[in-house]
This record gives structure tokens, C-alpha cells and sequence, in this order.
């Protein structure tokens, strides 16, 4: 296997993929559909199975991108694609209920414990947007405070801050609101406090002055977004006291730990309770499936029709068997699928880190085993500005040494970790990362 990647010449992007990104370009913007995919190498696969992924030419990858994270299980894993395939007949939308919807929300609020009640959309974007609706009609109040670095969606309130200039000079709170695209409303975001994240005081200071205007805190509850950057030791309970204590509404971003730090999530793992929390890549293995869970109080808004959330995909079909079939594998023989994930991603992380020390340089690895993040920082990171001083030239050799060797991080360094990942595929993957730290060093 080793030896077929070795042979992965002409990555990234070999001929047959620089040939269909040069007729892509043609009719699809920059030849993608997804803005983040544009700073990807224009690889373009032809299938997917397991931890491995094929291109077009013929190169073999192991694959730590996963869809970016949802594909938990591998690609293609079998029962998910039997339990979909089996939806099919039965049709896909029926402006109406099915009972799989409750199964679903059944198996969904036993796994997640703040689900009282759950909605099911498409995407962790538009749950956003509902959560932050629903907090804002729940506290009768306008403001939210997003932190900086991390990633709610691409709609105009939230995407702001994610890559902002770092404060030459000075740290104002909150900090300068910086729109992410052109074309962006300004005004969407008038009510959004941006704050630098991991820092009890700062936000001690912000709540305390201005409490009585705050609907709600939104949070990656692990910052997968800017690094893999975990909570500094109480900061998410410390979160949820200063919530609690000014009737601020907690929300948990999930949508990258749902389901794969566990099967409860980040707040299982840091025992911490949010209000509200939105959920969807993992929840689905690979389908177009996200769902929005909280208190009950807060989530009865929307039975009275008060409060909209709408979306003529919800709950179709194929969404809800995949996302049943995944929580069902997840969850099976003791959760086997979750210890194999941490024994894969625990010698992954502990192998990186070890080639690093062995090669003298300053290559980091952070995060969790199910999900981890390397760099090449000058300094300890713990929030965006720590993390913006890191290498991303160093980072960028690293990672591209790494594709044409077959192995696929993300384009921002981050490793997701399925539970098709095998002992093989983690020496293998080891043996790449030698000779990617050889060849950039
Ligand atoms: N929140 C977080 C934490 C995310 O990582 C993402 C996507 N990477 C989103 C929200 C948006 O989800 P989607 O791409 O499904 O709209």
C-alpha cells in the first residue's frame, strides 16, 4: 500500500484532474462549490471507500479530510448506504411526517443529553441561523457574542471575524467587526460582539457591563475552526455560569464535534449543559443532515409558530435513514466505532508529534484523537491571535509533501479521524509524514 502511494507522482492535481479542473473552471466558478474548497489541490476523485480515496488518475489516498468531517464512518460505509438504500422506494418528501423522523429524534435526544427537543435541517449554516432566532425571541433581547476564529456558516451575521488582521498594537473589546466577503451586509452583523476566545476575564468584563442586551453566547465548544485548540480547564463551565447567572442563552456550535469527540459531543466530554447546540457533519456520515436540540422551553418557540424555522428538504428521507443508520453504528457493541477512532487517532497524534521532535522542528500537534490539528508555532496557542503567529508557509510544504505521498489532511492542517482507519493506514501514514518532514526540512 505504501508503495502504491509512493507512486502518487504528479500530486497534487496529476493530468486527468488538472484536465477536468481546466473544463470545470469553464462552467463552475473556480471549479468547485464550495468557497473553502478553492484553497484545496484542484484533485478531482473518482471514488471513495473506507479510509481511502481514488482520483481520476488513479492515485490512492488516505484520507484525513472526510468531507471536511462528516464521513465518521469511512466512505461508503455499508450500513449507512444499505439503510438509505433501502429509504429509497419509499419515497423522499412528503410536505408531511414519517416515522422515521421520530426514531431518529428518539435515538438523537438518548445520545446528546441538553436534547430535549430536537428540529432536523440540511446544513450546520441555516441551524445556526435558527438558533440564534430562537435565543433572540427567548430573551427578547438583540445582542450575540461570537468569538473570534470561529465558524458559524457563511450567511452575513455570522461570518465575520474568522481570518480578521491581527491588532497591531493594543486589544480592543470587542474587537473591530471584520466582514469575510465581499458583497456581505454590514448591518446583518450590528448586533454581534466579536471576543477573543478562551479568556474567563475578558468575557467576565463584556457580560457584566452589558448583560441586559445579550441574547446569546455562541461557541465552538473546541476551536476546530482557527487550529484544534481546546478550552482552557473550566472555561466552557465557566461559560455556562455567566449564562445562566445573566439569562443569556448558551449556544454550542457542534457541528464538527457532535457525534465525533463523542457520541454525546463536546458537552458529554466537558460535562457542560448548553441551552441550545446545532449539530450536523458526523450526525450523518457523509449526508446532507443537521439538527438544532436544546431545552424545551427555548425549542417550544417554534411549536407555537412564533418562531420560524422552515426548509422544504427537512427531514427527508434520505437524511433522516442516514443519520439513524450512522447514530446506530456509532452507538453499537459498546461503541466500538468511537474506540477504534481513539486508537487510530491516538497513534496518529503521538507518531506526528515524535517525527517532529526526531526531525528538530517545531511541529505541533493539537486536538483531540477524533480530530486533531498540526502547525508550526513560534509560541503555546490558545486562541486566535497565538495561532495566526504560526508557520503557514512551513504548514503548506508540509501538507503537500503529505498529498503527494498519499496521505489528505485538510488544506488547513486539520486530521479527522474515521473508524475505517486501520492500523495499516496509520503506519502507512506515518511513514509519509518522515518523509514529507525529510523533504521540507
Ligand atoms: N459551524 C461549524 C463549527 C462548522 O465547522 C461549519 C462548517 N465547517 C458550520 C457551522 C457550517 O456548516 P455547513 O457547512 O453544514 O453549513
Amino acid at each position: 500500500m505504501t508503495r502504491a502511494k509512493q507512486q502518487n507522482r504528479g500530486t497534487p492535481a496529476a493530468k486527468e484532474s488538472r484536465h477536468y479542473h481546466e473544463r470545470a473552471k469553464a462552467l463552475i466558478p473556480g471549479g468547485v462549490n464550495s468557497n473553502v474548497r478553492l484553497n484545496s489541490a484542484p484533485i478531482c476523485f473518482a471514488s471513495g471507500k473506507g479510509s481511502r480515496l481514488t482520483d481520476v488518475d488513479g492515485n490512492v489516498y488516505i484520507d484525513y479530510a472526510l468531507g471536511m468531517g462528516p464521513t465518521i464512518l469511512g466512505h461508503a460505509p455499508p450500513a449507512v448506504t444499505a439503510a438509505v438504500t433501502r429509504t429509497l422506494g419509499l419515497g423522499q418528501l412528503f410536505a408531511g411526517q414519517h416515522t422515521l423522523e421520530l426514531e431518529l429524534a428518539n435515538e438523537f435526544c438518548a445520545s446528546v443529553k441538553s436534547a430535549e427537543l430536537v428540529r432536523f435541517g440540511l446544513s450546520g449554516s441555516e441551524m445556526v441561523q435558527a438558533a440564534i432566532r430562537v435565543a433572540r425571541a427567548h430573551t427578547g433581547r438583540s445582542e450575540v457574542i461570537k468569538f473570534e476564529g470561529h465558524y458559524h456558516g457563511w450567511f452575513d451575521n455570522v461570518l465575520i471575524n474568522l481570518t480578521p488582521p491581527v491588532a497591531a498594537g493594543g486589544n480592543p473589546i470587542p474587537r473591530p467587526r471584520h466582514l469575510q466577503s465581499a458583497g456581505q451586509s454590514r448591518h446583518a452583523s450590528d448586533d454581534f460582539a466579536v471576543l477573543p476566545w478562551n479568556d474567563a476575564e475578558v468575557i467576565n468584563r463584556y457580560v457584566g457591563a452589558n448583560a441586559s442586551r445579550i441574547a446569546a453566547i455562541i461557541t465552538e465548544p473546541i476551536m476546530f475552526n482557527t487550529g484544534g485548540i481546546l478550552p482552557n480547564p473550566g472555561y466552557l463551565q465557566h461559560l455556562r455560569r455567566l449564562a445562566t447567572q445573566h439569562g443569556i442563552v448558551l449556544i454550542f456550535d457542534e457541528v464538527i464535534t457532535g457525534f465525533r469527540v463523542a457520541l454525546g459531543g463536546a458537552q458529554e466530554l466537558y460535562d457542560v449543559k448548553p441551552d441550545l447546540s446545532v449539530f450536523a457533519k458526523a450526525l450523518g456520515a457523509g449526508f446532507p443532515v443537521a439538527a438544532l436540540a436544546g431545552r424545551r422551553e427555548i425549542m417550544e418557540m417554534f411549536a407555537s409558530g412564533s418562531v420560524n424555522h422552515s426548509g422544504t428538504y427537512n427531514a427527508n428521507l434520505v437524511s433522516l435513514s442516514a443519520a439513524l443508520a450512522s447514530l446506530r453504528e456509532l452507538a453499537a457493541n459498546d461503541q466500538a466505532a468511537y474506540k477504534r477512532i481513539s486508537a487510530s487517532g491516538q497513534a496518529l497524534m503521538e507518531g506526528i508529534a515524535a517525527a517532529g521532535r526526531r526531525h528538530g522542528t517545531n511541529l505541533q500537534v493539537s486536538g483531540l484523537p477524533a480530530a486533531f490539528h498540526t502547525c508550526f508555532p513560534d509560541r503555546p496557542i490558545h486562541d486566535y491571535t497565538t495561532y495566526s503567529m504560526a508557520d503557514q508557509k512551513k504548514l503548506a510544504l508540509f501538507l503537500s509533501a503529505l498529498l503527494e505521498g498519499g496521505v489528505r489532511p485538510t488544506s488547513r492542517g486539520t486530521w479527522f479521524v474515521s473508524a475505517a482507519h486501520t492500523g495499516e493506514d496509520v503506519a502507512a501514514t506515518l511513514e509519509a509524514v518522515e518523509r514529507a518532514l525529510q523533504r521540507i526540512l
